[in-house]
């Protein structure tokens, strides 16, 4: 063990988070609720992950329910966590992991990585939570750590980055030590305001003899792309609201909707529409959207409207949406 891991661990005992899905001291014996931790906290603010890990694990305390649960079950109570895919990926394996490995995580990297859903990040993470085992787990906090540690001033090379925390990785203590380094990441080597009077790293850290923890580190600027389009408020006489539920295989399946469009304003049918003044802006991954507003009542269902169903909107709040949808809900 380098002296650097030694004076993280002993850090870590004494300042470490205390996380509903984390234990000090060794491996955690539930990896269900590493897993699901791990899912909901990629794109996810800790924060906001709380309560719905709590309500998650109230209602699918393990993998037999999540796997005996539907669908839709399962992606409301994800409502608002966004990344869709992640959920339906998670009922996926919950399945494949009853079926074929008795209803428990292999403590195995590359058999990990062969369930729905589970990439090197995930599958090192439970490695090193749920087993103990010395995986080098890199996250936005690991990556601002070590480049600030060895005081990188280029543009992140995510696989030099690797290589480096991997050297600090302690092979005993797999769990505790993937958590000191994300805690000092989160609480101490903060992106602004690196607390570095307090920091174990102090003593070593390019960075800070420096005086450039702020400058580091130098991340690749993303263009994102812009897309304008609709959404399509259709009313009927009782005043319900059309929504259907989206089919196929992408990001947003399976979840109930309006109609709408990312790409130009074409307007479903023919009907006397009513734009509206506002609109509704949300931001995907690769890109930002805006989606103009128009309404219109309908007398007779237009066949272009024949899979979906109308609404009380006292009722939506039972279906499945996702955070777009929910916007243009609260918009109108
Ligand atoms: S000394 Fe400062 S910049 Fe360096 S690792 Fe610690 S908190 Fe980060």
């Amino acid at each position: 063990m380098t002296n650097l891991t030694e004076e993280l661990l002993i850090w870590y005992r004494q300042n470490g988070r205390d996380l509903p899905w984390r234990v000090k001291g060794g491996a955690h014996e539930n990896a269900y609720l590493v897993w699901v931790s791990e899912i909901m906290l990629q794109q996810t603010t800790v924060q906001t992950v709380y309560d719905y890990f709590n309500r998650w694990m109230k209602r699918f305390p393990d993998l037999k329910t999540l796997a005996e649960a539907s669908l839709d079950d399962v992606l409301h109570m994800w409502q608002g966590l966004g990344y869709y895919t992640r959920a339906k990926k998670m009922h996926e394996c919950a399945h494949v992991l009853m079926k074929q490995y008795g209803g428990r995580f292999p403590a195995d990297r590359e058999a990990l990585l062969k369930l729905p859903g589970i990439g090197p990040y995930t599958a090192s993470s439970i490695c090193a939570f749920a087993f103990n085992l010395p995986e080098t787990v890199v996250d936005g906090n690991v990556i601002r750590v070590i480049a600030r540690l060895y005081g990188i001033t280029t543009e992140i090379d995510k696989d030099d980055i690797y290589q480096r925390a991997q050297k600090l990785t302690s092979l005993e203590h797999g769990a505790d030590y993937a958590s000191a380094i994300m805690d000092l990441g989160a609480t101490v080597c903060k992106p602004q305001g690196p607390l570095c009077m307090i920091c174990p790293w102090v003593g070593s850290c390019q960075a800070a003899a420096k005086g450039i923890a702020e400058e580091i580190p130098v991340l690749k600027k993303l263009q994102k792309k812009k897309k304008h389009g609709a959404v399509f408020v259709i009313h009927d006489g009782d005043g319900r609201i059309f929504i259907s539920k989206r089919a196929g295989k992408g990001l947003l399946s399976g979840l109930w909707e309006l109609p709408w469009t990312d790409d130009g304003h074409e307007l479903l049918f023919e009907a006397k529409w009513v734009k509206r003044k506002e609109t509704v802006h949300h931001v995907f991954t690769h890109f930002d959207l805006t989606l103009d507003i128009y309404e219109t009542t309908v007398d007779a269902v237009p066949e272009v409207l024949a899979d979906g169903t109308f609404v009380h909107p006292a009722e939506l709040a039972g279906y499945a949406f996702s955070t777009l949808m929910k916007k243009v809900l609260k918009k109108i």
